[in-house]
């Protein structure tokens, strides 16, 4: 009898010890333990590094990689493929991660079988507020529950079971200004955190935390003062406002959204922020006598017990070029001058990689690590960039200045490797000249900066003077390994277009290129071990994880986003369907489907009208200002995802003013333009498009 009593109690401590938690069952616990098999985070771990100790594949039987299983992750919200920009997390065998809009995917991560599917209902209007494409760059996964923002503003809190909504919050302070949600949620504590988009159209950034369980709102951080005749928010905003001129331009909001991957240090208690660039980008019209104009483009550790600043990091003071510093947050401790620090990294736009002690906030050193003429330096002592004549005020003559606006890495995750001691960076060099518009008025809602980006070469033949050398006008990239520690790079890899984000295992780095490429790298020494063609442009990071013993990676395929806009004509989606995917290796797997191949579509008869000649130029310059970030060029240059407006049917002909003047096509993401365009200025586009497309079809 007393065996038997032993022996029940033995049973049911050993059932309670191994209860099944329900599924997606992560905690501060087991993420401090960083289980191998998983990838927790959006980067993987605690430290968002974008790196697992998985070794099964090596460098060793790299080239052994093939297909496991692929998910089809068609938009189902408007008719255009959009960019996949997510990195999955994988837990206890189930894959949880997001698509365009905030639509969220289960999946069985061993045979990539659907679980549930969760489809925002999503205006898709919204797609034109955001200026780098309807994208979604991730989710948080917390004790049985997935937290996604929506692009319209959402914050979601949905059973990780069965994916049914157990609580929705509306994060918008004021829905007639341009913002939108592409940034994913992160966890800190009792809290998830959710930050927005918009800079470019004119919003005042802010993040916001609620509740895990019950969504109560728990504290906002504003990230950039509002009129001081309104008051102040917090003491923050009191002192921030110090450093803005008092007659600012107010009205446009001064930007500083926060879009990119935050990181939680659960010993010290800080949740690590970084916030974005200024609208409008010339800081004469936005804050005319200059200033600093805190926090835009810093880092910012909150206290997530209360939303209290602990220390700030500003990356950019008096920001002019769109260089945020919402570039991925990774944390690290390494050894530097002999003693362990606990660092925390950041390459953002502006071309110098950080590192900061993160108790403190101490700069500890800052470098170079692409291409930068707006500054010489960083001085260690004061913590600010040193500028130099190409980074003085672009105000009353054009500068050519390296960064561009897309800066020397942007989203694409960057992912630090403790086994080598490298960060691996998606790293560009792309020139581009600054040029103001002459005037500024703020707009509801449209892009307010001020600036003219339409084609970024083309204002090269205004500054002659200011090129040395044809170099100094060229585009370069890179796969860049970088040691933090001594501030230099270990190799680098130019060929094959390596612009995906990148993910690290002890002796690889993983990486998607746009020309279709899925790239195994050595990452001691760069080599390329593997290379798997997908015919699907990559620009996501892999994630990596292990189920039953066999170690997978996967990867979200399909190109998008802002990249799109810089018509890059090795893209994979110029020549093929630009299908969205979640596509699996493992080794010995088999081959990989690639993309079907475009049909070409031929340009049709333009509609027996009169050409208004004189309506041609005008209609030019409003397609440039208006139309071109998304739709692109035509016929043979239409590199973009959206229809070539030069080859329009009969039909769209017909309702064209409707399209833009009354959003008849809003449902499929082509959004009602009234606010911004007049009759006149679309009969000018239509002119002009019609007599493109009469050329074309004469071809
Ligand atoms: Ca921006």
């Amino acid at each position: 009898m007393k065996k038997l009593v032993y022996s029940l109690w033995l049973l049911a401590s050993i059932i309670s010890c191994t209860e099944k938690k329900p599924t997606g069952w992560i905690d501060q616990d087991r993420l401090s333990k960083r289980a191998a098999a998983d990838w927790l985070t959006l980067g993987g771990n605690e430290q968002m590094q974008h790196y697992s100790p998985l070794n099964h594949i090596n460098a060793s039987n790299a080239q052994d990689l093939g297909f496991a299983w692929e998910y089809d992750a068609t938009t189902i919200i408007g008719n255009v493929p959009r960019g996949l920009e997510a990195t999955p997390i994988v837990v206890d065998g189930i894959m949880y991660t997001s698509g365009a809009w905030g639509v969220v995917y289960a999946l069985d991560a061993k045979t990539g079988k659907e679980i549930w599917i969760y489809k925002p209902e999503v205006d898709a209007a919204y797609a034109r507020r955001a200026c780098c494409d309807a994208v979604n760059r991730g989710i948080a996964v917390w004790e049985g529950n997935v937290y996604v923002g929506t692009l319209d503003g959402y914050l979601v809190c949905l059973d990780g079971t069965t994916g049914t909504i157990r609580w929705r919050k509306d994060t918008f302070t004021d829905r007639t200004k341009g913002y939108t949600i592409t940034s994913p949620p992160h966890v800190a504590g009792s809290i998830v955190m959710i930050g927005n988009s918009g800079a470019e159209y004119g919003v005042r950034g802010y993040v916001t935390a609620y509740d895990l369980k019950t969504g109560e709102q728990k504290w906002r951080f504003w990230i950039v003062p509002g009129e001081p005749k309104n008051g102040y928010e917090s003491e923050e905003m009191e002192m921030a406002a110090k450093t803005w001129d008092p007659n600012s331009d107010w009205q446009t909001g001064g930007g500083g959204t926060s879009w990119g991957e935050s990181a939680y240090d659960a010993e010290l208690n800080l949740l690590y922020i970084g916030t974005g660039n200024s609208t409008p980008y010339p800081i004469w019209y936005r804050s005319p006598s200059g200033g600093d104009n805190l926090f835009l483009s810093s880092i910012i550790a909150i206290n997530p017990d209360n939303g209290k600043m602990v220390w700030y990091y500003q990356t950019t003071p008096a920001e002019i070029w769109d260089y945020t510093a919402t570039q991925n947050i990774v944390l690290a401790d390494m050894d530097i001058a002999g003693k362990t620090r606990k660092v925390l990294m950041m390459a953002p736009k502006n071309g110098f990689f950080y590192v900061l002690d993160r108790a403190t906030g101490e700069l500890l050193s800052a470098e170079k690590y692409t291409k930068v003429n707006w500054a010489s330096h960083v001085d260690l002592k004061t913590g600010r960039p040193v500028l130099t004549e190409q980074g003085q005020w672009y105000k009353d003559k054009p500068k050519l200045v390296v960064p561009y606006l897309g800066g020397g890495h942007v989203w694409q995750p960057m992912s630090y490797n403790p086994n080598t001691g490298l960060v691996y960076i998606p790293e560009r060099a792309v020139p581009q000249v600054f040029k103001a518009f002459d005037t500024y008025t703020y707009r509801d809602d449209v892009d307010n900066t001020a600036i003219d980006y339409s084609n970024m070469y083309k204002f090269m033949k205004n500054v002659p003077e200011q090129i040395k050398s044809a170099e100094d006008t060229l585009r370069s990239e890179s796969l860049l390994a970088w040691n933090p520690v001594t501030q230099q790079a270990a190799w680098k890899v130019s060929e094959g277009a390596p612009d995906g984000g990148t993910m690290s295992t002890p002796e690889l780095v993983f990486q998607g290129t746009r020309t279709g490429y899925f790239n195994v790298h050595d990452a001691k020494t760069g080599k390329k071990l593997k290379s798997i063609f997908t015919g699907t442009g990559i620009m996501a990071a892999a994630t990596t994880y292990s189920i039953d013993g066999e170690q997978y990676v996967a990867v979200m395929a399909a190109y998008g986003g802002a990249e799109t806009a810089a018509y890059l004509p090795d893209a994979a989606f110029f020549e093929y369907e630009n299908k969205q995917r979640i596509i699996a290796f493992k080794l010995g797997g088999g081959e990989t489907p690639v993309s079907p191949r475009r049909k070409p579509i031929p340009t049709p008869a333009p509609p027996n009208i009169k050409i208004k000649k004189e309506l041609i130029a005008k209609g030019a310059a409003i397609y440039e200002a208006y139309c071109e970030t998304c739709h692109g060029r035509f016929g043979d240059q239409h590199l973009s995802q959206h229809p070539d407006l030069s080859k329009l049917t009969e039909t769209k002909h017909l309702v064209f003013n409707d399209i833009v003047l009354k959003g008849i096509l809003a449902q499929n993401g082509m959004a009602n333009f009234s606010n911004s365009l007049h009759e006149d200025d679309v009969e000018a586009i239509h002119q002009f498009l019609l007599n493109k497309q009469t050329e074309l079809y004469q071809k």
